[in-house]
């Protein structure tokens, strides 16, 4: 008898606390992929594993269901790890050991994995249990969803011959999604030649610093300052006012953080240094008061640098530079206008580098958007900008969106289900951020999709701990909904 054996509903329980015991970290999916394959080749079910490792399951419908549409269940398999510094665990070895604390599952200093295990657990539920009420149903569980969605990504079509879709990866009982965002990388080139620094200048750092940064999609609405934005505009004055010269220039980081730092050494004329310190100071007044409620620890620094470095950025590049990073759009460009509240496409302005062997200066921006064609046209701006500067820009990593549709027939039905059993509305929501469902639908663009999911609480942490109320409502209303399929 395990730990979780006296909670409901039973089978579910009883699946997630084995797959608790079966190590299944992100691109580690071996054992759990092995483990999923015993227990339907068992109910002698059609099971199918592609060459990436998803798992697709077949299930006939039960009688009197013949003529239902056919439904996809689907959630991922694979967990992030994350432990407390000081717990020994090796997610590669060792068991999620699940505990009951509050009315809560949670495991002991790491990740449980209930995102997305009780997804798992629960469709395996449906497979084995022959009293469930559905149509033809398959199950896809992909891998790898936490560490760059490559299961979905290689999902090959026609594999899948169902007309909905059920992702039941969300993390909150009474909200049902439908839509997300797809994303684009952007990357700006531009080629410099150093020149020689004159005599009678010095070194020094000019930082921005201080800022929240934070999601380039779930936090892009938040009007947070951009670093590189920052900065840029205060490089500008002092270029246009003083003999100032770009030594270094390195701004943000991660393509999906809002940037919250940016790095600059300039060469100054030893004669305009008060001067420089002075306007830079009247910047940092001027971007504290406009940011003054979002960005409280905001920083501007100017301090003398100790490096030797002798050479500088050519001017013409320099200036090609600041107004390149003053024109791109940065921030939310349109909200949506299917879901109020909802980002529909924005460009996250990421970072600017500088390769010194290369002398090249990059520029890297993230664009996303629920609807792939404004995405598209966001991508044709920035290629226009490009154009007018005379430099390269290279585009990767695209993926699509999943455009909300309010009038989906599934979004009915399970609104109309959920009403009838618990008394109240369902939430609907969307997310200004990539899931698996938008990519799958671009294998499989005819989909009616919905996503939903017990209540989880800080996933991708050690505190994660799933609601265990939460799972059996989510369980009854999925198996609600399945008996409420319409005819093809
Ligand atoms: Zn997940």
């Amino acid at each position: 008898m395990g730990t979780l054996s006296n909670l409901k509903p039973e089978n579910v329980w009883q699946i997630f606390e084995q797959i608790c015991s079966i190590p299944h970290p992100s691109k580690k999916e071996h054992k759990i992929i092995e483990y999923v394959k015993e227990f339907c080749e068992n109910l002698k079910l059609k099971t199918i594993i592609d060459e990436v490792g998803n798992v697709i399951i077949k299930k006939a419908p039960s009688q009197g269901f013949e003529d239902r549409k056919g439904v996809i269940l689907q959630a991922h398999l694979d967990m992030v790890p994350q432990k407390n510094s000081d717990k020994q665990h090796d997610f590669e070895k060792d068991p999620i050991i699940p505990r009951i604390e509050n009315n809560k599952v949670k495991a002991s200093g790491t990740t449980l994995g209930a995102d997305n295990g009780i997804g798992v657990a629960t469709a395996l539920a449906i497979l084995a249990d022959n009293s469930i009420e559905h149509g033809p149903i398959e199950v896809l569980l992909t891998v790898d969803e936490e560490t760059g969605m490559t299961g979905a990504r290689n999902l090959k079509a026609g594999i899948l011959s169902g007309e909905i879709l059920i992702n039941l990866d969300s993390e909150e009982h009474g909200e049902i999604y439908i839509g997300c965002a797809g994303g684009l990388d952007a990357t700006f080139f531009l080629n410099y030649t150093e020149n020689k620094l004159s005599d009678n200048t010095s070194l020094y750092n000019l930082n921005i610093t201080g800022l929240k940064g934070g999601h380039s999609g779930v936090d892009i609405h938040l009007g947070r300052a951009n670093s590189n934005k920052l900065l840029a505009r205060l490089l500008r004055q002092l270029i246009s006012k003083y003999q100032v010269k770009i030594v270094r220039i390195d701004g943000g980081n991660l393509r999906n953080a809002i940037p919250r730092e940016a790095f600059s050494i300039i060469a100054i004329k030893n004669n305009e240094i008060e001067e420089i310190k002075k306007t830079v100071q009247y910047y940092e007044n001027i971007f504290k008061n406009e940011y003054q409620h979002v960005e409280p620890e905001l920083k501007v620094t100017f301090e003398k640098s100790y490096e030797n470095i002798l050479t500088y950025i050519d001017e013409k590049t320099c200036q090609q530079l600041i107004n390149i990073i003053h024109v791109i759009p940065n921030g939310v460009i349109r909200m949506s206008d299917a879901i109020p509240g909802l980002v529909e496409t924005s460009n996250n302005l990421a970072s600017i580098k500088q390769n010194q062997e290369k002398k090249e200066l990059i520029i890297s921006c993230l664009l996303r958007s629920s609807v792939d064609s404004a995405k598209e046209y966001l991508a044709e701006v920035l290629e226009c900008i490009a154009n007018l500067a005379g430099i390269k820009i290279e585009f990767s990593g695209g993926y699509p969106g999943w455009k909300p549709n309010p009038n989906s027939q599934i979004l009915q039905i399970a609104k109309n289900v959920f009403k009838k059993m618990f008394s109240s509305e369902p939430k609907i929501m969307a997310i200004h951020a990539g899931l698996e469902t938008g990519i799958i639908a671009g294998s499989y663009p005819h989909l009616d999709m919905i996503s939903i999911g017990p209540t989880i609480k800080y996933p991708h942490s050690p505190d994660e701990e799933v609601d265990i109320e939460s799972v059996n409502k989510f369980y009854n209303f999925l198996l609600e909904i399945l008996k409420n399929i319409p005819k093809k």
